[in-house]
């Protein structure tokens, strides 16, 4: 085992060991993130010899362990079980060689040509090679009800979840452009759908607006917000606050049989931003056509970087791309 010395630390300092961990270990190419992104990348770089170490961070398999069904991810003709597909992907890389480890990153020094990683506030990896696929996370509004029914009528991917919909009743909420997506995406498939806004305009662009104000079975609640899922196994309504202005407010009870979440994705990349450039709302920008960052060995793929697409699939091409950018700046 190597031990270095502790970052920033000079000859003869004395250091506290509890604030700055001795580096551990020292690694190839270190992966964090276990969604498709993550290990796919693990895959591809296990097969190149990287001998990959993916930090699986807490979601152990990512945003498709919460949801049931994966119906459109190439090559399962029946669908697969999220959890199940995760569970699958993590066996192919092991397979190659990858060590899957439970943990995640909580500081990183990216200042030098060695990258430093510090796992867990316990301890310190160096690698030649970083790939971040820590993903995005769902917004959700908080409510009690809103837990007690995720995968029951609760989804935050109309894309995902849309399907099992066809011809009911849905509800999306927020006003930004994925809700104006989902909303259009769902109208596609679903008798009705309510775009529930907190406000009494939109935030997404104004195609994205034009699309929805066109759109004959989508109905606009300005100035709505949920107070509540209603049901008793699965979602069978919504309650709602309608704000009258002066008047007050007012209780609105809707039927619906879906609730969908649009309200915002937060991208994993808080611990990398003193030294990954971001956009304003946090993702991390990549050399268009590739996954390199502004920091030379460090490669970002899957929803870390895609505030468009964010499917598994694309996911799973990305983290491709880390792997062999990753493969390619080694050499
Ligand atoms: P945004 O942050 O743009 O919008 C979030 C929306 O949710 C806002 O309308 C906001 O309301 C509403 N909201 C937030 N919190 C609550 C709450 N507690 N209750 C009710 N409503 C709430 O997120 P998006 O995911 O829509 O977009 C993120 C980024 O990704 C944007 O830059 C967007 O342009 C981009 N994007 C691009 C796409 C494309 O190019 N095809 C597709 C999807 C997204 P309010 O307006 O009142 O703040």
């Amino acid at each position: 085992m190597d031990l270095f010395k502790p970052m920033g630390t000079q000859p003869g300092q004395s250091v506290d060991k509890k604030k700055e961990p001795e580096v551990s270990e020292r690694v190839k190419c270190l992966i964090l993130g276990s969604g498709p992104a993550g290990y796919t990348a693990a895959i591809y770089a296990a097969r190149a010899n990287l001998q990959p170490v993916l930090y699986t961070g807490m979601q152990l398999g990512g945003q498709l362990t919460t949801t049931t069904e994966v119906e459109n991810y190439p090559g399962y003709p029946e669908g697969v079980d999220g959890p199940a597909m995760m569970e699958d992907l993590k066996k192919q890389a092991e397979r190659f060689g990858t060590q899957v480890r439970f943990g995640m990153a909580t500081r990183v020094d990216f200042s030098g040509r060695v990258k430093k990683v510090e796992i867990d506030d316990t301890k310190w990896i160096e690698a030649d090679a970083v790939i971040l696929a820590t993903g995005a996370t769902a917004r959700y509004l908080g409510l009690e009800s809103e837990e007690k029914f995720k995968g029951s009528g609760v989804s935050a991917c109309a894309t995902c979840d849309g399907f099992f919909y066809r011809d009911k009743v849905v509800a999306v909420v927020g006003g930004g452009d994925t809700a104006a997506e989902e909303a259009t995406y769902l109208a596609g498939l679903c008798r009705k759908v309510y775009l529930i806004v907190r406000r009494d305009e939109l935030r997404a662009s104004k195609a994205m607006q034009k699309r929805v104000f066109h759109t004959k079975n989508i109905e606009i609640l300005w100035k709505h917000q949920t107070k509540e899922l209603v049901g008793d196994k699965v979602v069978t309504g919504v309650e709602l606050y309608k704000n009258k202005g002066e008047a007050g407010e007012e209780i609105v009870h809707l039927d619906i049989d879906g609730f969908f979440l649009a309200i915002g994705h937060t991208p994993n990349s808080e611990v990398f931003r003193e030294f990954v450039k971001t956009d304003e709302t946090g993702y991390v920008i990549t050399v268009p056509g590739t996954t390199k960052t502004n920091v030379p060995g460090v490669f970002a793929c899957g929803d870390l970087q895609d505030k468009v697409y964010r499917q598994a699939v694309t996911a799973a091409g990305t983290g491709c791309m880390a792997a062999i950018d990753a493969e390619r700046y080694l050499q």
